[in-house]
């Protein structure tokens, strides 16, 4: 790899939000790119640049060519307090827009570090929660793509909804975010997905008839094994990780239900006290990752006074923190994962074959619970119907014990249905693997990519914010 000293010249630079969801798969593509053979710099902030400094160790040790550039947050400028810095770290997610504020702020720094560089990275790679990074690209001239965090298939859904003016039958408040986001998207010289073609192949073709170019090179938590052992992807895992991992040595293959709601969901105490049950109810033997969060104190008081942990010794095993959650998909004994359909989450699970129960909470998550479900039909639901708008997640008990018990023993059963859902999730399990490989669908979108980058074939588009209500519809994706 990376013999050719043209492509050794090139230097990307990867804009992140700051969000464990997406600091995770951006710095998993820094080691795909820099590992054939380009140089990447990816702009952190130091709070950041600190959780992922195993990378930059690993980096080196591998003799990547991966840097970071790390810029002061102004989180204390928008209202936050020093210290908040990721987006797992607000008070509360109806401060989203609050830190997005805050992250737009980065912009003058960051065009002042390029303004003293010797010479300009050949691309930008930015956050499509990062409108503003379409300045920078104009102002610098440099070709921009967008990674675009979720799937084909919502990228598909997003742009029907968005053709159809269906929001402008349906009260809803002023979304000019999600227009600049939108403008920022269609802007840019082409899309990078997490994701890989023969997965969504329909939803590759289907938005590709709109024109923009679109490079599916994930799974990304596939594609470094030779580089890293994964276990310290995003944060340090808690110290349970290697009990938890040699407890898996101890159970047997596909018996263990992997539980495990993502980075930044929320969940009242009352709603976790329905998933305990389940959990104690069902038969299943089960790991539980308990995020550390507002909610912890009182959910900790009733695991003590209901004595759960004796009940379920042998059987059950928790987490609290952070887990080593690739490690524990790809474990043999792992058979089905509860999965908040968070994209990342999503994907890792597709990755590792197994089949999931979902329980979606907001946004995108409702998409990925339906392809989940319905397309690939290898998910079971727990039933939630509504969204809880951003932040407000916390606020119901949206989800009975007996559902998420229903759901366990559809998903674990040994019965025809349940053996066939788990050969589907294992076959796309093995497809993603290949995808990664030498000569596979992602492996070559990654050099056609470059290949496209290194040939300064770019074309900086101009584009107005205002652009933005008349995005392009006339292909319209059916
Ligand atoms: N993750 C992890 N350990 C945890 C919780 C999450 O490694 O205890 C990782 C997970 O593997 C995934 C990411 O954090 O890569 C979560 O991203 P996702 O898009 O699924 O959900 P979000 O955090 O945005 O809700």
């Amino acid at each position: 790899m990376a013999s050719q000293s043209r492509i050794h010249q090139l230097h990307f630079l990867l804009i992140p939000l700051m969000s464990q969801s997406h600091l995770i798969p951006f710095t998993e593509m820094a080691k795909l790119f820099a590992n054939h053979g380009v140089r990447v710099t990816i702009v952190l902030t130091p709070l950041n640049a600190a959780r992922f400094n195993t990378i930059l160790e690993q980096a080196k040790a591998s003799n990547l060519n991966i840097e970071f550039v790390s810029l002061r947050f102004p989180g204390q400028e928008a209202g936050f307090t020093e210290g908040c810095e990721n987006m797992d770290a607000l008070p509360s997610l109806n401060l989203t827009l609050q830190f997005l504020a805050a992250s737009s702020m980065l912009q003058k720094p960051l065009e002042k570090w390029l303004e003293e560089l010797e010479s300009l990275p050949n691309c930008i790679i930015s956050d499509i929660c990062l409108p503003w990074t379409t300045e920078i690209g104009l102002n610098f001239k440099i070709p921009r793509l967008v990674f675009y965090t979720t799937c084909c298939f919502c990228l598909v859904c997003n742009h029907n909804i968005s053709c159809s003016k269906i929001r402008e039958q349906v009260r809803m408040n002023p979304k000019k975010n999600m227009n600049q986001l939108e403008t920022a998207k269609l802007s840019a010289e082409g899309l990078v997905v997490n994701t890989y073609e023969e997965l969504e192949a329909r939803y590759v073709e289907e938005y590709q008839k709109g024109g923009q170019k679109l490079w599916c090179i994930g799974p990304l938590s596939l594609c470094n094994k030779a580089i890293s052992d994964n276990s310290e992807i995003g944060n340090k895992t808690s110290i349970d990780e290697c009990n938890c991992l040699s407890w898996l040595d101890s159970m047997k293959p596909n018996s263990v239900i992997y539980v495990c709601f993502g980075s930044l969901s929320e969940m009242l105490a009352s709603q976790l006290v329905e998933l305990a049950l389940a959990l104690e109810s069902s038969d299943c033997p089960f790991i539980w990752v308990i995020k550390r969060e507002k909610y912890s104190e009182e959910l900790e008081n009733w695991l003590v006074e209901e004595n759960f942990e004796e009940k379920i010794k042998g059987r059950g095993f928790i987490i609290r923190g952070w887990a080593p959650q690739v490690q524990i998909l790809s474990h043999i004994a792992t058979g089905g994962f509860l999965t908040h359909c968070g994209w990342n989450s999503t994907l890792e699970g597709i990755s590792a074959g197994v089949p999931m129960i979902t329980w979606p909470m907001f946004a995108e998550q409702f998409y990925n619970e339906k392809l989940l479900v319905e397309v690939f039909r290898i998910g079971v639901s727990v039933g939630v119907k509504t969204s809880a708008d951003y932040g407000e997640e916390k606020d119901r008990v949206l989800v009975r014990s007996e559902d998420v018990k229903k759901a366990i023993e559809q998903l674990m059963d040994k019965g025809e249905e349940a053996e066939e859902r788990r050969k589907r999730a294992r076959k796309l399990g093995e497809i993603a693997k290949k995808s990664v490989e030498e000569g596979g669908s992602s492996y070559m979108n990654v050099k056609k990519l470059i290949q496209h980058i290194s040939e300064n074939k770019s074309i900086i588009r101009e584009y107005s914010w205002t652009d933005s209500s008349e995005s392009d519809c006339s292909a319209e994706i059916s």
